[in-house]
């Protein structure tokens, strides 16, 4: 029988229920737990991928084709585990699945509630994925207080009434605020957060205070007794600025044993390999050997949670080789106005410090020239660049403008009546009229070319990657593209779809229409980011 644990948010949002989630469900992992997260997004949406950027952040895609909150990039990472969509619930798909069930005349004769009708639908979510695993962690996303995550606290406070007060525990993840006027800690937003909770009917267990600066004793003594918690109850989670450290500060404080204790989990297995890798790791993030510039050339900068999935790959990939990377980010929209206007030359002024280029994903016209103008800077200077995704379609373009003198070469995604559509729509996507779920989403198998960069980077014939896009290479101009010095280095064989591309006169120039950043682990870089990093500092 699985016990679950459900994390909750008060106060503020972004105090990093996600990281803190996914870090409790490693250090169950440590005692030899199989660990199940599951996270509720209280939105009407059926999934994030019909939303912008700037509204969601990344999106994050799974090996079976969900488009879910980047907390599931987390938990992948954190956890080590491919997850599903199961794993990822919005409030959209609760309802939608109650009120087809209510169509299908399922619940006839009855009204449909929210309770008992939506919550019930939430609880099953919430056990399907307990399917055999020893614990489940229930993220409610939102913070205590939002009318829309009512529903979602109702139906976990009445898990605990069904379940047994010693298989469900109850995180909460609070702000302390240090007042500097007052030279004080504030522990009122912390006690409304909980009294909110409790007026619901949920007593938290444990809870997890974010916080500036070390919280003292007396701070932590106040929280236990307004909150009614025990003292060692409450943890801190000071600001960090890497990430992969906060289980080892949630351990410090014993907190997995806490957890281990109220909910009556003997630890399965100690001394884990896991641990100690970990450790490596945080420690070769923390000592780097030197840092290097990284140029990102992408359109929603101002916002890094869009580009969550490739930073993180870029610091695996160069935690594991020692280097601290330093991220230089440019906005395609400015670097495109600036060229138009001052011509080419400027291109120096963005990338001459930098030792790579990574142009991320993307979709619409706004800022294209202006990553096409970063490929074209980098082909020509022989820096070593990472195209993903709508990289790779941008990178066709430029070579295909630049290379092969086909002035007007575009996508049909960014000029409809291009003469050269060198990207296309893909079969599969013609006529399709509706836009969620729609995309070509997920895990193909791509088969590598052996002797290309791609192949001596994967050392592998057959890779898997997670694709989210609707438009491919125009088959018709690989003859061309391949004749001029362009390789096609990966393919999807089933329907002869190009996967990666790279030059053959070119010390790193690769990119992929999939999304290679959705699989990189901190313990196991991404082999493409691994390669792209070495190749920044000349060691590919
Ligand atoms: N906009 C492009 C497409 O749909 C690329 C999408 C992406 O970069 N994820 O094909």
């Amino acid at each position: 029988m699985a016990k679950y644990v459900i994390i909750t948010g008060g106060v503020v949002s972004s105090l990093g229920k996600g990281i803190a989630t996914a870090s409790i469900g490693f250090l169950l992992k440590t005692h030899g737990f199989s660990v199940n997260p599951l996270k509720f997004d209280p939105y009407i949406n059926v999934d994030p991928g019909t939303m912008n950027p700037y509204q969601h952040g990344e999106v994050f895609v799974t090996e079976d084709g969900a488009e879910t909150d980047l907390d599931l990039g987390h938990y992948e990472r954190f956890l080590d585990t491919n997850l599903s969509k199961e794993n990822n619930v919005t409030a959209g798909q609760v309802y939608l699945s109650v009120i087809e069930k209510e169509r299908e005349g399922i619940f006839l004769g009855g009204t449909i509630q929210v309770v008992p009708h939506i919550t019930n639908e939430i609880k099953e979510r919430v056990r399907k994925v307990a399917n055999e695993h020893d614990v489940v962690l229930v993220e409610i996303g939102g913070t205590v207080g939002d009318i829309e995550s009512l529903p979602f606290l109702e139906a976990m406070r009445q898990l605990r009434l069904e379940e047994g007060r010693e298989n469900v525990l109850y995180i909460h993840l609070t702000l302390v605020p240090f007042i500097k006027s007052a030279n004080e800690f504030k522990t009122k937003p912390t006690q409304h957060s909980v009294n909110e909770l409790r007026r619901i009917g949920i007593q938290p267990d444990i809870i997890l205070c974010r916080t500036e600066r070390p919280l003292p004793k007396e701070a932590k003594d106040k929280i236990a007794l307004f909150c009614n918690v025990s003292k060692e109850a409450v943890i801190e989670g000071i600001d960090t600025e890497n990430i992969y450290k906060i289980p080892l500060i949630f351990k410090e404080q014993k907190l997995d044993w806490l957890i281990c204790q109220y909910l009556s989990l003997k630890t399965k297995e100690t001394g884990l390999k896991i641990w100690q890798a970990w450790l490596d790791f945080v420690n070769k993030l923390e000592n780097p050997e030197r840092e290097i510039k990284i140029a990102i050339v992408g359109k929603y900068t101002s916002l890094r949670d869009a580009y969550k999935s490739v930073i993180e790959a870029v610091n695996h990939a160069c935690g594991h080789l020692s280097l601290k990377p330093n991220i230089k980010w440019i906005e395609a929209t400015d670097l495109e106005e600036e060229v138009k206007r001052k011509g080419k030359e400027i291109l120096k002024d963005y990338f001459s410090d930098v030792c790579g280029i990574i142009v991320p994903g993307g979709f619409g016209f706004r800022g294209i020239e202006g990553k096409i103008f970063a490929i074209e800077y980098a082909r020509k200077n022989n820096l070593p660049f990472l195209g993903l995704c709508v990289g790779l379609q941008c990178a066709v373009i430029e070579f295909s403008r630049n290379v092969l003198g086909l002035k007007e070469a575009n996508s049909q995604e960014f000029d409809l009546n291009t003469k050269y559509p060198v990207i296309h729509l893909l079969e599969s996507q013609k006529g399709i009229k509706k836009k969620g779920g729609t995309m070509r989403l997920g895990a193909y198998p791509c088969l590598l070319k052996e002797d290309t960069i791609a192949f001596r980077a994967y050392q592998a014939k057959r890779i898997y990657e997670r694709h989210r896009h609707r438009y491919e290479v125009n088959n018709e101009y690989i003859e061309l593209l391949e004749k001029k010095g362009m390789v096609v280095s990966g393919i999807y064989e089933k329907e002869n779809l190009v996967e990666i591309i790279e030059l053959k006169d070119h010390p790193f120039f690769v990119a992929t229409q999939f999304h290679p950043e959705f699989k990189s682990r901190p313990l196991r870089p991404h082999p493409l980011f691994l390669a792209f990093v070495k190749a920044c500092v000349s060691e590919f």
